[in-house]
């Protein structure tokens, strides 16, 4: 049953860890490398059964391949997931049990942070491998991705008002923002720099409170962002909140935001596109913590990596472009785009891989 999965994923390779005095249960997945090594974080999760954590891995190491690819990334996609209690099951040796999986790949995968792990966890793992980023910035690493994320946010936000409406004035726009947790909150500060009208929630009291006495964004119930009179809708917390239910209360022209997932369904993104409403694909939108964890790997500099956020918003018009191109919703267009670029490097076939691996062992050696 699951070398059938596997098989029929179309991954490269699927390796399933386990050390038994760690305690350590864990599965790495290298969907496609064509563009480069594989760069995913890595999840730790109770889940319920072996197979749930198979389809997990191999449903978000594919979408890591098209992540890295639209935003121009020279690295293929994976993840990996250790399967236990993040509250309950971490120790030293597990993730040094698991970083020594991750160098034995030499180079084929590298690790980050994803739901469940921290950068305390992310040293252990250090300890063993140099294929790691998202570590503490005393080894070099990149640090909290959040502003980066909403600086990213921003500029897709602008290449969809460009597209939209023909211009980029971003503060003569209204927004409904979802979320104001780490990034929906710095995403907020830039909407407010350019005096934007912003209406807020989250669950979370006192971030509400923040936005609304530091910041002058208006309140709204949780419910109620849906029904608010905005330009755009961003969503900043939870996936699938475009959806069935939402989508005929939604008055917005544009729907961007970092969130991952907002499309609870394909055809909510088809339906989406009929409705003439604009919507920015969200792992376009929010690439800007990949991109931000991929430069520890020449070596992490801020303002090179604040360079490369910008990218977001010509890579956003490209998709944008592709949907017109080709008559299709965006969400398609964006692993469309993805699509392209995999096959026209592929035909040329660098050997990136091997280059990516030399620099890491530089960079990690030199300290
Ligand atoms: P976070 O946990 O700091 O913030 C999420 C916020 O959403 C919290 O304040 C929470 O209280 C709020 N929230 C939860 N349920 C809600 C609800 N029903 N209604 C309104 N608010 C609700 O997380 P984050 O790092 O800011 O990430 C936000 C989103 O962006 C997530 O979908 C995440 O996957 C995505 N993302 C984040 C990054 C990053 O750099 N942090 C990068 C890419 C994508």
């Amino acid at each position: 049953m699951i070398f059938e999965t596997i098989a029929a994923s179309g991954h490269e390779e699927v390796v399933f860890c386990q050390n038994k005095d760690a305690g350590l249960k864990a599965i790495i997945a290298v969907h496609n490398s064509v563009l480069g090594p594989a760069l995913g974080g890595l999840r730790m999760w109770p889940y319920k059964s072996e197979q749930e954590a198979v389809n997990d891995v191999l449903r978000l190491s594919r979408g890591m391949t098209f992540k890295n690819a639209v935003a121009g990334l020279n690295l293929g996609g994976g993840k990996a997931v250790i399967i236990g209690d993040p509250g309950k099951d971490k120790s030293e040796a597990l993730f040094r049990a698991f970083g020594r999986f991750v160098q034995s790949l030499n180079g084929r995968y590298i690790t980050a942070e994803d739901v469940g792990i921290d950068v305390n966890d992310m040293e252990y793992v250090f300890r063993e491998t140099e294929f790691v980023t998202g570590v503490h910035q005393v080894h070099g690493g990149s640090g909290d991705p959040s502003p980066f994320t909403a600086y990213g946010t921003l500029q897709g936000l602008m290449a969809s008002l460009n597209y939209k409406f023909g211009n980029e004035d971003v503060g003569k726009y209204s927004y409904a923002v979802q979320g104001v947790g780490h990034v929906g909150m710095e995403f907020v500060k830039l909407l407010r720099e350019q005096g934007a009208k912003v209406f807020v929630t989250d669950i979370n009291k006192a971030s509400v409170q923040r936005c609304v006495d530091e910041l002058g964004c208006e309140a709204v119930g949780l419910d109620d962002i849906y029904d608010v009179d905005a330009d755009v809708y961003s969503p900043a917390a939870l996936g699938g909140t475009v959806n069935e239910q939402t989508l005929p209360r939604l008055k917005c022209k544009i729907i961007c935001g970092p969130a991952n997932n907002q499309l609870a369904t394909d055809a909510i993104g088809d339906e989406v596109a009929r409705r003439g409403m604009l919507y920015a694909p969200d792992y376009a939108v929010n690439a800007g913590g990949v991109m931000n964890v991929s430069l520890e790997i020449d070596g992490y500099n801020r303002e090179r990596a604040m360079r490369m956020m910008r990218t977001i918003y010509y890579n956003v018009g490209r998709i944008f472009h592709i949907a017109e191109r080709d008559g299709i919703a965006t969400y398609k267009a964006a692993d469309r785009m993805a699509e392209e670029r995999i096959a026209s490097i592929g035909r040329i076939k660098l050997p990136t891989m091997g280059n990516n691996g030399a620099r890491f062992l530089g960079r990690m050696r030199g300290q």
